[in-house]
């Protein structure tokens, strides 16, 4: 008998897999050109050329004992965790240095490792809706509590006045995505600063420590220029985390870091724990050629025009037809609103003319469909006359 928590687990296991599985399978039936299939965020642009070329240099060059063995930290390759802090501060200004990184098995291994570091059973969690549903699944791993904030459907920025008012002497972490899946929203410096004020204030009321963890694996994905502020200039209690699946369309590599700076509350004790956390977690180190892979790529990124041709061609189509979306800045999603209430059986009709949408309530904001935009242009462009008739049923 499975245990009681994975129960639930599995009773709400995300309905984004079925989306994949019911893609398969109309596929199979109707062709794959005939199937528009927007569930998945899998990138289907190719890992940068630099990749296949590190990969290889390295099986050619390296010790392959060293190469394939366990690292000496369980928080990754001493040289690789100061290449990535090197890089970070050419690029944002900061002063890391290799220990304030801890390597991790993406984000999701990241998210992971640091709840399981901070998270006491019974501390709470926030998250902005909408979010990514696995933010309950990994603070529930650690028996924490995830508390929400409700979505601002005007224009996806977090609702500052709910979020102090829902902080508690409970309260232990903040988790904000930016840019956001599922609506590709940037959060904007100002927001970045009325946040932080609210947390630092709420820190000394109560006189508790509140990590803010930014979870930023589309960070390169911006269009258009937009800034994403680095978030550990702006409240010293912040922990990043990083990965490399969609900037560098690795996903199935599993490779990402956290970063634990000094500013950080007991940031020494913080990073120690982390590296015992990636060892008793199982994932014991992150996967040691793609660190070397990516310490070799730390100027290399996946081809974002690629991206936002979709964008603009996806969001003028659907757009065009009379659905209400707003115009995503980042990552590879359009946050769609629903033309009924019910979502879901929004997402039921579409599913007749093969377009395959994820429900809003996947990510704690009903009401929407998130379509995700990583697919090649041709289902973009082919999708649009379906999008059209599916558009007639309510317009
Ligand atoms: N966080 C967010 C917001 C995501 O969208 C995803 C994946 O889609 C992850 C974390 C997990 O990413 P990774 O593949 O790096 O574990």
């Amino acid at each position: 008998m499975i245990a009681e928590k994975m129960k639930n687990m599995v009773a709400n296991s995300s309905a984004i897999r079925a989306m994949f599985e019911e893609g398969n399978r109309l596929a199979s039936i109707y062709g794959p050109e005939n199937v528009f299939d927007f569930s998945l965020g899998n990138p289907n642009v190719p890992a940068p050329e630099a990749v296949k070329k590190a990969i290889l240099e390295l099986l050619d060059e390296s010790d392959p004992v060293v190469l394939h063995g366990y690292t000496n930290s369980n928080s990754g390759y001493a040289d690789v965790r100061e290449a990535v802090a090197n890089s970070l501060n050419e690029r944002f200004g900061t002063k890391f240095e290799g220990k304030n990184i801890v390597m991790t098995v993406g984000a999701a291994g990241g998210l992971n490792v640091i709840l399981k570091t901070l998270i006491n059973p019974g501390d709470e969690v926030i998250a902005f809706a909408p979010y990514f549903g696995e933010y309950r699944s990994y603070t529930n791993n650690y028996d924490g509590v995830l508390v929400e904030i409700s979505p601002n459907t005007v224009d996806f920025q977090p609702k500052l006045d709910e979020f102090e008012q829902k902080i508690t002497p409970k309260t232990k972490a903040v988790i904000v995505n930016t840019p956001n899946n599922p609506t590709g929203v940037v959060y904007s410096e100002e927001t970045i600063l009325k946040l932080a004020a609210i947390m630092e204030a709420k820190q000394k009321e109560y006189g508790t420590d509140i990590y803010l963890i930014s979870d930023e694996p589309y960070r390169e994905l911006v269009y258009d220029g937009v800034e994403v502020p680095y978030l550990t200039k702006y409240y010293d209690n912040t922990i990043v985390g990083y990965s490399y699946s969609k900037s560098l369309s690795l996903p199935g590599e599993r490779i990402g870091y956290l970063v634990i700076p000094d500013e950080v509350k007991d940031s020494a004790d913080v990073q120690s724990a982390a590296n015992v956390a990636t060892r008793i977690l199982g994932f014991v180190n992150a996967p040691t050629l793609q660190q070397k892979v990516v310490a070799k790529c730390l100027n290399e990124k996946t081809d974002i025009s690629f991206y936002d041709r979709n964008r603009e061609t996806l969001y003028n189509g659907l757009t065009e037809c009379g659905f209400e979306c707003i115009k995503p800045e980042g990552a590879f999603y359009l946050f769609v609103k629903s033309p009924i209430a019910d979502e879901k059986e929004f997402c039921a009709a579409a599913k007749k003319y093969n377009i395959l949408i994820v429900p809003g309530s996947s990510f704690a904001c009903p009401g929407y469909v998130r379509l995700a935009y990583c697919v090649s242009y041709e289902t973009i462009v082919n999708s649009l006359p379906k999008f059209k008739e599916l558009s007639k049923e309510y317009f």
